[in-house]
This record gives structure tokens, sequence and C-alpha cells, in this order.
């Protein structure tokens, strides 16, 4: 059985950047009922229900073609805000540091470039879904392998074998309350809670 993860910090914790309401809603409600509708498709699978989530979506075509969508919805959802809790944090503005802001640099040029990219996927993505910040562990050694991609609904990097970094949700349910139809200020108010040591940690794992 998959359970919700509690959240690393209070529901007020990121305000005014994105507001307590949203954060309670999203996590106790949403995040709550990806995870229940997963337990329930794999209602009777233990062997696929006692994986762990990450390795569960990475390996959909071991899923049953009958629950294969839910799974791949459901299990997307949990696996994404878990992620997406874990890579915010009360505004301290922090930046990237280390090997990260490194590899932004050679990949992107440098920060306001990498964001300005990734604000621009997560403009166009139409309807629901996610924009990534993703390491693609097929790239040849001595290169890095960063890019931004965009996922639509709730799937994930790992379905296309690529490591999630960052990951913003552009579901309304993550700023409607607030922002309403005002995509763009939802997303630039983002950045001032973005957790960039915890980013960080995820590119160094994802070298080893
Ligand atoms: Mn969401």
């Amino acid at each position: 059985m998959f359970t919700l993860p509690a959240m690393p910090y209070a529901y007020n914790a990121l305000e005014p950047y994105i507001d307590e309401m949203t954060m309670q809603i999203h996590h106790d409600k949403h995040h709550q009922a990806y995870i229940d509708n997963l337990n329930k498709a794999l209602e009777g699978e233990e062997k696929l229900a006692s994986m762990n989530v990450e390795d569960l979506v990475r390996n959909l075509a071991k899923v049953p073609e009958t629950i294969r969508t839910k799974v791949r919805n459901h299990g997307g959802g949990h696996v994404n805000h878990t992620l997406f809790w874990q890579i915010m944090a009360p505004a301290t503005g922090q930046e990237p540091e280390g090997e990260l802001v490194k590899a932004i640099h050679t990949t992107f040029g440098s920060l306001p470039t990498f964001q300005e990219k990734f604000a621009t996927l997560a403009m166009g993505r139409f309807g629901s879904g996610w924009v990534w910040l993703v390491v693609d562990p097929s790239t040849s050694s001595g290169q890095v392998g960063l890019s931004i991609v965009d996922t639509p609904n709730q799937d994930s990097p790992l379905m296309d074998h690529k490591i999630p970094l960052l990951g913003l949700d552009v579901w309304e349910h993550a700023y409607y309350l607030k922002y309403q139809n005002k995509r763009a200020d939802y997303i630039n108010a983002w950045w001032s809670v973005v957790n960039w040591k915890e980013v960080e940690k995820r590119f160094v794992e994802s070298a080893k």
C-alpha cells in the first residue's frame, strides 16, 4: 500500500508565493486521491503494490494492460507530487550552487536563460501537465545530459527513463485559488520557493 508522505514544512511556509489553502488541498486532497486510486488499481497485485513508486512507473510495461492507464495516471501523480513537495522550501533566497550551477551554465548559458526556457515551456503546456529539468542517464560520458522537458497529465520523466531533478506542476489545481488564469505569475513566483539544495543533491546522485 502506498501512503501519503508528510509535508516537509507547514502548509503556510511557502506564503506569499504559494498560499496555504492551495498547499493544503493540493497535498491532503489531490495527492491523497492519486494514492487512493493507485492502491485501488493495484488491489490483488501484491508484487506491483510492494514496489517503490519510482520503479513502478519506470516499469509500466510490467503492469497488466487492464490497469496500466490507471497506474500511469495515479502512480505518476504520486511520484510527481512526492518530488514536488521536496524540491520546494520556504523562500530563503537560495540559488543553485556547485556542480549543478556549472551544469546549468554549460547547458543553457546562464541561470536566467535556463529559467526563461523553462517558463516558456510551462506557459506553452496546453491543459494539464508538468515541466521538468531532467538528466538523461543515456548521455555519453563527459556530457552533462541536462534538458528541459514537459509531460502531459501525470506522466513522469521516469517513464522515459530520465531522472527528474526539478518539476513544476502546471495543473490549475496547483495555482488557481491565488493566481486564477495567470499562470505566468505563478511560474514567476515559484522560483522563489525552489529548494536548490535538494535539486543539486538529486543532480549529484544522478551521476552515481
Ligand atoms: Mn498537482
